[in-house]
């Protein structure tokens, strides 16, 4: 699992599916493509490309440039060149790298003056287990505070970037801040660092994470432990895309999800999920308010019936209000018809 995962897992707690999918390590996209369902989504390999290139510029040299982002956006004095601490990271798997990043974390706190960790390591438990994730860039300020950098390759246009990229980034960068909590003292703001307009020169803004720390906190607090999710999945059943897609259908339908529209900008599986929901008559496919609106009423089926009810409900205000309204298309109908 990587942030992203996480702060989509955060954002859908109830999904079950997802959260055994992904602490798996499965595919998602190669499971949809043998189900049948491909969602066009991911970066595609030019993007990539200059995301990673991008990315190298701006921690190149000592990591100068974004530190002097960083003060910028801080108002503190700027280090001589050359003074910021980049400490080797390298150690053999994950959890070797986890030690290692919150040793050079301490060390750096200690040694006071600036430091740059690029690409560290972080665990963080959810669920019953560990996950290890990748920030971009963690900067160590002086006063051994931490700020979370997170360098991505949307443009920030006229000051300003597309909102939902920026939310997603706040997300990604609120499961660091997290996972990050028990090493450092962590601060309340990210750095998100975008090539300007349509150059490749970096600019940066502030990423306020406190409502999102405080919601994914909560959110990651909810979800199943896998090992109760994975006692569902029958005996013998597999997630490998090479399986034939009769077995992968099966294996796939035997834990629960809950699909949400929102799930066609998060998940690999939306068009699966999407397709299963509508052919259940699920009220979730509508959406989440929707789904609130409608109280006890878990199908289209359900809601159709209750809103062509002769009878008045006794007590379900979701079913009274749906009589109202059949009522009122009715009689709308009606007077259209006589015009
Ligand atoms: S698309 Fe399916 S698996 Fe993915 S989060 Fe939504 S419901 Fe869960």
């Amino acid at each position: 699992m990587d942030a992203r995962a996480l702060a989509a897992l955060a954002a859908n707690p109830g999904c079950h599916r997802r959260a055994l999918l992904d602490a798996a390590g499965v595919d998602k996209r190669a499971v949809a493509e043998r189900l049948g369902a491909p969602a066009p989504f991911g970066r595609s390999q030019f993007a990539f490309a200059r995301g990673h290139s991008f990315e190298s510029g701006v921690t190149a040299e000592g990591g100068a440039a974004l530190i002097r982002l960083l003060c910028r956006q801080t108002g503190e004095e700027q280090p001589e060149p050359g003074s910021v601490r980049v400490p080797e990271l390298t150690a053999a798997g994950p959890a070797a790298r986890a030690g290692r990043t919150a040793l050079e974390l301490r060390a750096a706190a200690a040694a006071g003056g600036w430091s740059l960790l690029d690409h560290p390591m972080l665990s963080l438990p959810v669920a019953g287990a560990a996950v290890h994730l990748e920030p971009d860039a963690l900067a160590v300020h002086p006063d051994g505070s931490v700020t979370v950098v997170e360098i991505k390759s949307f443009p920030i246009l006229d000051g300003s970037a597309d909102a939902a990229k920026v939310g997603a980034a706040a997300r990604q960068a609120a499961v660091y801040a997290l996972a990050l909590e028990d090493l450092a003292e962590v601060r309340e703001g990210a750095l998100l660092v975008c090539p300007e307009d349509f150059s490749n020169s970096p600019t940066a803004a502030p990423l306020d994470l406190r409502k999102q720390c405080a919601a994914t906190r909560r959110q990651l607090a909810r979800l199943t432990r896998i090992e109760e999710i994975a006692e569902l999945v029958p005996a013998g059943a597999g997630f490998a895309p090479s399986r034939s897609e009769g077995e992968l259908a099966e294996a796939v339908a035997s834990v629960p999800a809950a699909y949400a529209p929102e799930c066609l900008s998060t998940c690999e599986l939306a068009f699966h999920c999407r397709s299963k929901a509508r052919a259940a008559g699920a009220v979730e496919a509508l959406g989440r308010s929707v789904r609130g609106e409608l109280g006890g009423l878990r199908t289209v089926e359900e809601v159709l019936k209750a809103a062509r009810s002769e009878q008045e409900p006794a007590d379900d205000p979701a079913a009274a209000a749906l009589r109202r309204a059949a009522r009122l298309r009715d009689a709308a109908l009606a007077e259209a018809a006589c015009r």
